[in-house]
């Protein structure tokens, strides 16, 4: 577990908040913390190729609801879990984080 920051009063948050987490679960970067409690992360993953006999890389960026309580920062690596839909592009919350950026 990630060490608690402090209580935060944000519903949406998955740990103080009402918000339930449910489904996939994912590990990615933090690569925006722009916009406000929310968060962009980068999930790395790789589908095999069998033409070539290869893995081919690729990324997606999800929006994530980045509670006070978190408040990862760009670098960061964060685990995130799929939620209800938070908003228009918006259905996963940062549920803690993995390893702050060095
Ligand atoms: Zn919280």
């Amino acid at each position: 577990m990630q060490e608690e920051k402090a209580k935060c009063n944000d519903p949406r948050c998955p740990i103080h908040g009402r918000l339930k987490t449910r489904g996939t679960r994912l590990a990615g970067l933090v690569v925006s913390s722009k916009a406000k409690k929310t968060a962009i992360v980068k999930v790395d993953y790789t589908i095999y190729l069998y033409k070539y006999e290869r893995y081919l890389r690729k990324h997606s960026r999800i929006a994530a609801h980045n509670p006070e309580c978190i408040s990862a920062k760009v670098g960061d690596t964060v685990n995130v879990a799929e939620t209800r839909r938070l908003s228009k592009t918006k259905s996963f919350a940062i549920t803690g984080i993995l390893k702050a950026k060095a």
